[in-house]
């Protein structure tokens, strides 16, 4: 077909094929607009979901932070609930300028003015504040801005006038930058607590019985006393270590309740010899220590000490009952102007008051003795002493040795004296009067009478056996006194009976009348017992004592031994021989066996016999000897 032909029939009408292009092309257009739309749509959609779920998930939220409120709200119920119900008061308050941000019920309680005090006056908080405490508690306030931290016990006063202590603890609260925010604090009442305190820190200074101090207050006294007069060249202080003569006869024999009410009497009369500086303190029984201070010469100590012998002179009075009482004091005083180099403690100062105080009792009732270093010397050598007996017991150094008892009827040995010697490896035979004293105050003296009751009473049965022509012998064992406060005698006794066979009667334990007097209550329980064993009970070294004859009776005494001091007198003078002649019939008439000790010559023992005394005892009729010596002896049947 040719161009011509082509033609259009209508030349307004567009040709098919254009017609047809443009149709196609309005089609993908409108294609494209569908699909467009179609992801619209599809992301209006997605959009939905997503805002849906966005809603459910705003919706959880709301009810979670509802649920938060809620619990939020409760806990603040609960603390403001506790705030609310403690008893200290709990502030927080803006630094410096004082205003309340927060305070708790508990202010009434605490400081005695309500809530609306202490906010309409922000000054309040120091107003209250106690005049004698404002110092320390201005001073707390500005440590306070520069540690950051506050505590601090004070006194305030209530509008009512009354005195209250309470404790604060305070913390400065800060933002990260360092800014101060806020004062957050807590304040106690401490009124009853700080009594109980005091009356604790009181009673841990003081003795409860007398009311005054005791060791560690006296200590402490002694401590500062020693710092203070260390440079001081014109005054001085001395120290007395002061023990009652023969309490313990008056506690025992009279209860602890008297012996309680004797001691407070004590502390009066001997407050009274006191100036108002000086410390008198109680360490504890009948031990007490005075601190002189401000003394111009050594003297004045002594003095002191005279005027205290003095102020017990007259009796005291319990009940109805008049007791006499004297002390020995011991004092250790600035006489050299060189001890303050030495004493450099209070425990220093007041041991060699005490060994000054053993010197003084030694001189005998009622008196003082000022320390000097030798008396150090000794008390060293007696620690020493003590220790080396202890190992002489180990080393089984102790041996007996045996004194004839004479019958002075038939003028031959009824039985022996058992003696203990200390065989010392360097100083050879020690005697027990260098010894026993010693033993005594450590209770080694229980160790050694022990053994030598062992050995006696086994040496004993040995004769018996040897000698059945003698009528049967006797052994005398010495006893300490401290066997009579304690157990455990009576079992040694029925053991060494047992062990040995002997009969009880041909046993004799030897006492002083010290030992009945100190030890009463319990003594006569225990010789009760020794009595039940039929074993004898000698009344040794009478006349030396106390003399008094009230116990001999209620003890009842088989055999009393005259002291030697008495027969040592017996020389002729026929009144010297009175008070024997009293003494060997007082025995006589008290049914007891009378033996005469430390008899040496013929002419005592002819006066003896004169006065119908029953035995006698001494050098003059044989030293104590070794058991072997003695054997020959017996054998030889010569006395
Ligand atoms: P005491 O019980 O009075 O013993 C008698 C003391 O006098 C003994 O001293 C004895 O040796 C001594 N003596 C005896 N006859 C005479 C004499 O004619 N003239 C002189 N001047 N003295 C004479 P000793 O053995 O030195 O004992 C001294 C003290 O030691 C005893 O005195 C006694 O109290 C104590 N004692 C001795 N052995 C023991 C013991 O085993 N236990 C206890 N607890 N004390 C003992
Ligand atoms: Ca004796
Ligand atoms: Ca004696």
């Amino acid at each position: 077909m040719t161009p011509e032909s082509k033609k259009p029939i209508n030349p307004n009408l567009l040709p098919l094929e254009v017609l047809v292009n443009q149709q196609a092309e309005q089609l993908s257009e409108a294609n494209k607009e569908l699909s467009q739309a179609k992801a619209q749509v599809k992301q209006l959609r997605d959009a939905n979901v997503a805002l849906k779920e966005e809603l459910n998930h705003s919706q959880t939220l709301e009810e979670e932070l509802s649920i938060n409120q809620e619990a939020l709200r409760f806990q603040q119920d609960r603390i403001h609930s506790i705030l609310g119900s403690i008893d200290d008061v709990v502030w927080s308050m803006l630094p410096h300028v004082g205003q309340i941000l927060y305070i708790n019920d508990a202010t009434q309680k605490v400081y005695g003015y309500p809530i609306s005090a202490f906010l309409e006056n922000l000054n309040l908080w120091q107003e209250i504040v106690y005049s004698e405490d404002k110092q320390r508690f201005d001073a707390s306030q500005k440590e306070l801005y520069i540690t950051g931290e506050q505590d601090i016990e004070y006194r305030i006063v209530w509008p009512n006038g009354e005195i209250h202590w309470v404790r604060v603890r305070a913390r400065l609260m800060k933002d990260e930058q360092g800014k101060l925010l806020r004062i957050d604090g807590l304040t106690t009442e401490t009124t009853e607590s700080k009594k109980i305190r005091e009356q604790l820190y009181y009673d841990s200074l003081h003795d409860k019985l007398t009311g005054l101090p005791n060791r560690t207050l006296l200590m402490n006294r002694i401590d500062q006393a020693i710092r203070q007069y260390q440079h001081s060249q014109d005054k001085c202080f001395a120290v007395l270590f002061l023990d009652l003569d023969g309490f313990k006869v008056i506690n025992d024999s009279m209860g602890h309740l008297v012996g309680d009410r004797f001691l407070i009497d004590i502390t009066h009369r001997l407050s009274q010899c006191l100036g108002s500086r000086d410390t008198l303190a109680r360490l504890g029984g009948d031990e007490f220590v005075i601190l002189l201070e401000n003394l111009d010469t050594a003297n004045d100590a002594i003095v002191t000490a005279d005027r205290i012998h003095q102020g017990l002179k007259s009796p005291i009075l319990l009940g109805k009952e008049e007791i006499f009482v004297s002390a020995s004091i011991g004092i250790v005083v600035d006489v050299a102007q060189n001890w303050r180099d030495r004493y450099g403690q209070a425990a220093e100062l007041l041991r060699d008051a005490d060994i000054a105080m053993y010197r003084a009792k030694a001189k005998g009732q009622g008196q003082s003795q000022v320390f000097d270093a030798s008396m150090y010397a000794y008390a060293v050598k007696r620690l020493q002493l003590a220790n080396d007996l202890q190992r002489a017991i180990e080393r089984q150094e102790f041996l007996v040795y045996y004194q004839p008892i004479i019958s002075l009827a038939s003028d031959r040995i009824q039985g022996f004296e058992a003696l203990v010697r200390w065989k010392h490896p360097e100083k050879g035979l020690v005697s027990p009067a260098d010894f026993i004293p010693v033993a005594e105050e450590t209770d080694t003296i229980l160790k050694i009478d022990e053994l030598v009751l062992r050995n006696a009473c086994s040496q004993l049965s040995i004769w018996q056996a040897q000698f059945p022509e003698l009528a049967p012998l006797s052994m005398n064992v010495n006893l300490s006194s401290k066997h009579l406060s304690k157990p455990g005698l009576i079992a040694i006794l029925d053991e060494v009976l047992a062990i040995t066979g002997l009969d009880g009667r041909t046993l004799k334990l030897e006492i002083t009348e010290s030992a009945v007097i100190e030890n009463t209550k319990i003594a006569v329980e225990i010789l009760q017992q020794v009595k039940q064993r039929n074993i004898a009970i000698c009344l040794d070294d009478f006349g030396t004592g106390y003399s008094s004859l009230s116990y001999l009776d209620c003890f009842s005494f088989d055999t009393l031994k005259i002291d030697r001091s008495f027969i040592e007198r017996l020389v002729g003078d026929n009144d010297k021989c009175e008070i024997i002649k009293a003494i060997i019939n007082l025995g006589l008439d008290l049914d007891m066996n009378v033996v005469a000790e430390g008899v040496e010559t013929q002419q005592q023992m002819d006066k003896l016999k004169a006065l119908s005394c029953s035995s006698g005892q001494g050098y003059g009729y044989s030293p104590p000897l070794k058991s072997d010596i003695m054997t020959t002896l017996l054998e030889g049947k010569q006395v």
